[in-house]
């Protein structure tokens, strides 16, 4: 124990659980692990990490582990884990979420009240780790990055200072935080707003994989004219033959569409009928709650070891479906377990007021590719197959990235437009002029960075 925080060193019983990542691929091995329980045993950590000369890597679960690459003997491994927790206030449609709360906390919480976060995927992953990315999830057509809906953070910074940030108090670090990711400090509690999502008719269709040219030429017309109330992602998906994976997918190769529409189910279904008369085998569309978007893409519930990696394109011609079932479909040999091609638009393409660093995300689709990595041995081949999806969608890259969705160490510049990327740095240097924290997508201090 040190001020209440637990320290976990190496040799004791709790080292491994301690120090493992959600994906199970990346071997951590910092100095020692540290589990504050709230904000003051947060401060006491980096003011013991400052003084012993150690860095600090702040982690929920380590979702994003792949990005550090394994932190080691110069660094404490802060695992926020013991903070979660979430409130709503329904009436002023804003959450308040711990440093470790999960989607799947938070929509406990809201969906009942017909309201939503701008979550992602996964119910599983954290929200504050998933928002200081960006946060692109099945709302944000609609309503844009889950950080440009963030009102206010409480934050331990590198001299251990509790700050809020928001409009008013530390407007400089409130921009950073929302899509600069986390290296300016310790985020203990996130606040955002919440969205009425009165009606919400969701699902997916699938088909065997033979039919991945036809679905995916007929989707990419079909998202051509959309309102921004539906979202749509489709995806080429090598399911493994594991027990907790839904029964009907179970084992298959399929091609998949998902889409979410923020409406009634008539209007749902006029929209979906091009999609509909391709005959699909599966069909799950129903009227859901807005908790039921944690589920819908069947992430893994539970740690697995994998990489992944994305793009964000600037446009989707017929000869990017046609590379796209050629590095990924049938007879392409891939291993990968999904690619998937997001349709963006929408909210996504105009900065809102008062945005933070991410401030849109104005291309027009973002693609994922994720193999799972059962043994290291597995690794060149699933990263070789990544590295081929990019490849063959390099003419139509925009040549920027999306946090998020990179899990090796990266330039980070690759991010933001030059301009932001500047004023990160500035933000870093004035609030981490020592680059104490080691986030997973680092921003160098305007000095060191040049
Ligand atoms: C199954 C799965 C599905 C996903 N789906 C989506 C998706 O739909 N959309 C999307 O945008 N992203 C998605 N992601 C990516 C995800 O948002 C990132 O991996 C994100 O970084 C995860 O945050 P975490 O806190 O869960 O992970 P962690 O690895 O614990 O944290 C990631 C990083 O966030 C920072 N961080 C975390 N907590 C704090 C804190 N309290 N204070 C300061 N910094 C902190 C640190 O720099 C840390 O390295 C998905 C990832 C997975 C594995």
């Amino acid at each position: 124990m040190f001020n209440g925080a637990e320290l976990v060193e190496r040799g004791e019983e709790q080292w491994d659980s301690s120090r493992a990542a959600w994906n199970l691929a990346i071997d951590q091995q910092p100095a020692m692990v540290a589990r504050p329980g709230d904000a003051d045993e947060v401060a006491a950590v980096v003011g013991y990490a400052r003084e012993s000369g150690l860095r600090v890597a702040v982690q929920a679960e380590g979702h994003s582990a792949g990005a550090l690459a394994g932190v080691g003997a110069d660094t404490l491994l802060l695992r926020t884990g013991r903070m979660t927790g979430a409130e709503i206030d329904a009436d002023s449609r804003r959450a308040r979420v711990g440093a470790a709360t999960k989607w799947q906390d938070l929509s406990a919480l809201a969906s009942p009240q017909g309201l939503a976060g701008l979550s992602g995927s996964s119910a599983e992953v954290g929200i504050v780790g998933y928002t200081l990315g960006g946060g692109h999830g099945w709302l944000a057509r609609k309503h844009g990055l889950a950080c440009n809906s963030v009102v206010g953070a409480e934050v331990v910074t590198a001299d251990g200072e509790l700050v809020r940030a928001n409009l008013e108090d530390e407007p400089d670090l409130f921009w950073a935080l929302r899509g600069g990711g986390g290296s300016f400090g310790v985020v203990t509690a996130l606040e955002f707003e919440l969205y009425p999502v009165p009606d919400l008719y969701a699902g997916m269709f699938a088909w065997p994989w033979e039919r991945t040219t036809d679905v995916l030429h007929a989707w990419r017309e079909w998202v051509s004219a959309l309102p921004n109330e539906m979202s749509t992602w489709a995806r080429i998906l090598q399911v493994p033959p594991l027990p907790d994976v839904p029964e009907p997918v179970r084992g298959r190769a399929l091609v998949v569409v998902e889409a979410a529409y923020l409406g009634a189910e008539e209007a749902a279904g006029e929209l979906l009928r091009p999609l509909r008369d391709l005959e699909p085998e599966l069909d799950t569309f129903a009227v859901v709650p807005p908790a039921a978007l944690g589920y819908l893409h069947m992430d893994p519930e539970d740690p697995v070891p994998f990489a992944l990696s994305g793009q964000l394109l600037d446009e989707l011609p017929a000869a990017a479906i046609d590379a796209v079932v050629e590095a990924a479909g049938p007879d392409s040999g891939s291993p990968l377990l999904s690619l998937e091609l997001r349709l963006l638009g929408g909210a996504l393409v105009q900065a809102p007021p008062n945005a933070g660093a991410l401030a849109s995300l104005d291309h027009a689709f973002l693609t994922l590719g994720v193999g799972m990595v059962m043994d290291p041995d597995m690794a060149p081949a699933i990263n070789g197959q990544l590295d081929l999806v990019s490849n063959a969608l390099d003419p139509w890259d925009s040549g920027v990235t999306y946090a998020n969705f990179i899990d090796v160490p990266t330039d980070t510049r690759r991010f933001y437009p030059p301009q932001t990327f500047d004023r990160l740095q500035e933000v870093k240097a004035r609030y981490d002029r020592d680059d104490l924290f080691r986030a997973n997508h680092p921003i160098p201090c305007a000095a060191a960075g040049g």
